[in-house]
């Protein structure tokens, strides 16, 4: 894996979007391009034209490389310090905190210590990389303000999978190691079960594990989410599990490239998640993010007719 260093020039900025999802009103990252390559990942879509990739005269699609800013910590003190109206930071939006190449550096701790050591601000910690663990001093120095989430993307029978999926991110039993942990630390959690693949976490059983997983680290909100089915996110997880010979996972990603299997399958999503979450916890902590857009008619009534939990974008 390259790493290339960009320097970028926002530090804390307010995220309408991610205020509309109720996870948080401002977003750090700390680079462009994220060393974890899960194959799904929408950022190369939604920054492919930015002239950073340009410059490197590279394709935010190519993978073998991540791009980060060292200075992003600077930036965020400068506006830790200097911001009135305080709020949730999520850390990060588009890329990863503890992601290889921002673990050399230290950008997730010096980010978390730059927002923290400023009153009225909260994190909301969003990785899949363990590393985090290594900072459980600083987030439980400040335990009241920080919300850790690592995002649990499958069952533990599926792990191989999703090794194939998230090449470069922790496994998902030290994933869930360490959200256990935090419990036992009295962290506190959130559940982040996105994105919930067809074929590899989208049946009954595999949610009802995930949501009693949830409940057992004590998390305090639900949050959950389909596929996002925009850019080139579905073909290349295809592509990847079937070159691992994951063939029958990889049909069933390629299914949901036609619009009426994915609508079909996030309305089936929603309501095995509203089941589950009813069952074991507390409808009033689903978040399912849902951008209607793409929803076949019929499933979008049925959507509507029960939208307990569900967050629309
Ligand atoms: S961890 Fe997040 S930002 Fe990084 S590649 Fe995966 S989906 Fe993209």
């Amino acid at each position: 894996m390259k790493t290339y260093t960009y320097q970028m020039k926002t530090g804390i900025v307010r995220t309408p979007e991610f205020e509309r999802k109720g996870l948080a009103t401002h977003g750090v990252n700390v680079g462009l391009k994220c060393g974890h390559e899960c194959t799904y990942c929408s950022t190369p879509t939604m920054i492919r034209a930015h002239k950073a990739f340009k410059n490197l005269g590279l394709s935010a699609f190519n993978t073998g490389y991540a791009v980060i800013d060292t200075d992003t910590p600077r930036r965020v003190a400068r506006d830790a310090r200097h911001t009135k109206n305080r709020g949730i930071v999520q850390l990060c939006t588009i890329s990863d905190a503890w992601s290889p190449e921002a673990q050399e550096y230290n950008l997730g701790h010096k980010c978390l210590e730059a927002i923290l050591s400023e009153p009225g601000w909260m994190v909301r910690v969003l990785t899949k990389n363990t590393a985090v663990e290594k900072d459980f001093d600083v987030i439980s120095k400040y335990r009241d303000r920080v919300l850790l989430g690592l995002s649990i993307t499958a069952t533990l029978d599926k792990a191989g999978i999703i090794s194939i999926t998230e090449p470069n991110a922790s496994p998902i039993p030290e994933r869930l190691r360490v959200m256990q942990k935090a419990k036992a630390e009295g962290l506190r959690t959130y559940a982040m079960l996105c994105p919930l693949l067809p074929g590899i976490a989208d049946s009954p059983e595999q949610i009802e594990e995930l949501v009693k997983t949830a409940v057992d680290f004590d998390a305090e909100e639900i949050f959950a989410e389909a596929v996002n089915p925009r850019g080139r996110g579905l073909i290349l997880t295809q592509q990847a599990l079937e070159r691992a010979g994951f063939h029958n996972e990889a049909k069933a990603v390629e299914a949901i490239r036609s619009q009426v299997n994915w609508s079909q399958y996030v309305a089936r999503l929603i309501s095995n998640l509203q089941q589950s979450v009813r069952k074991h916890s507390d409808i009033k902590k689903l978040r399912f993010l849902l951008y209607p857009k793409g929803l076949e008619v019929c499933d979008l009534e049925v959507i509507k007719q029960d939208d307990a939990g569900v967050v629309w974008l």
